[in-house]
């Protein structure tokens, strides 16, 4: 499971999270000594038990970042191995930039030292003189024991916080301040540079590559109404069309977040693997096709391997 793939050193935000294209390409030699690029037929051949596949793997790229198109796909293009790519379709389509990305480059311009939970208290007194918030904040916060391997807490509870804790509205709205405070770049010419367009989503898949979908808006279908999943996934299936004539199509849940509800809709429109992100190996026979599991590319080495 892949996100932002730059080169760090060269870009204007070298604090973003994000995977360097030299990283990258040693990873693609490791995989490829150790395991065997599979395509999307293979996988569903796996899974009907019409072939076995030793050490199979698959490489997807979530959010839909023009890092995918710039820095991605001419490599695997040249090695001809096969991508699985996930665009949000507002990222595609409008000239939005969809909050998990405004609260990754917030994190990445804060300056060194800023205390992210005064940084949250402050910015919610400043928009909303509420004594309740700033209790319900700071008892998040007392109680706070979510653990992620890979950022410190304050960093993962400013995440939980503006990415699904307070209601939707007041989230936007201390996102959006945030983001013009410490960001300050012209939304529309950020967006593009951010994402993919959909000429270029139609040229990879003409090459090969495989083109899924990663909802409309990005939300948490697992906690979103059964007509807010039904809209987010008819809007998916609506687009990947636009991109190729496939009956089936491959489903990846933003945040991974699902229920019950979104893979009966996801199975009733046409989406026959679903991508989660638990942490795992699929194992075709015993597997359920809807819920694969996933690895992140921290689990794999980022230098040459001798
Ligand atoms: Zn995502």
């Amino acid at each position: 499971m892949y996100h932002y793939i730059r080169e760090l050193i060269e870009s204007k935000y070298p604090k973003i999270k994000a995977l360097n294209t030299t990283e990258f390409i040693y990873q693609i030699e490791y995989i490829s000594k150790n395991y065997q690029f599979l395509t999307l037929e293979d996988v569903r051949s796996a899974i009907k038990g019409d072939k076995c596949f030793e050490n199979g793997v698959v490489l997807t790229f979530d959010d839909g970042y023009a890092d995918h198109y710039n820095n991605v796909f001419p490599i695997l293009n040249k090695l001809g191995i096969q991508g699985w790519f996930f665009p949000p379709v507002n990222a595609v389509t409008t000239d939005a930039i969809l909050d998990v990305n405004k609260i990754h480059f917030i994190l990445a311009s804060i300056p060194e030292g800023e205390n992210l939970i005064n940084l949250l208290l402050e910015t919610t007194n400043h928009l909303h003189k509420n004594k309740d918030l700033e209790s319900y904040l700071l008892n998040f916060w007392k109680d706070f024991n979510f653990y992620d391997a890979y950022d410190r807490k304050e960093v993962t509870f400013f995440k939980h916080v503006l990415q699904n804790y307070l209601d939707e509205d007041l989230r936007i709205e201390i996102v959006d301040y945030l983001f013009s405070r410490f960001v300050d770049e012209d939304i529309k010419t950020f967006s593009s540079n951010l994402y993919m367009n959909i000429d270029q989503l139609i040229e990879m898949n003409d090459s090969g590559m495989v083109i899924g979908g990663h909802g409309a808006k990005h939300i948490w279908l697992g906690k979103s109404s059964e007509n807010e999943q039904i809209d987010e996934i008819t809007k998916t299936r609506n687009f990947l069309e636009k991109i190729n004539d496939d009956e089936d199509f491959v489903m990846c849940y933003p945040y991974g977040s699902y229920n019950d509800f979104t893979l009966h809709e996801c199975n009733k429109q046409g989406f026959d693997l679903g991508l989660t992100t638990i942490d795992g190996v699929f194992d075709p026979c015993t597997g359920y096709p809807l819920t694969i599991e996933r690895k992140d590319t921290n689990c794999f080495p980022k230098t040459k391997q001798i």
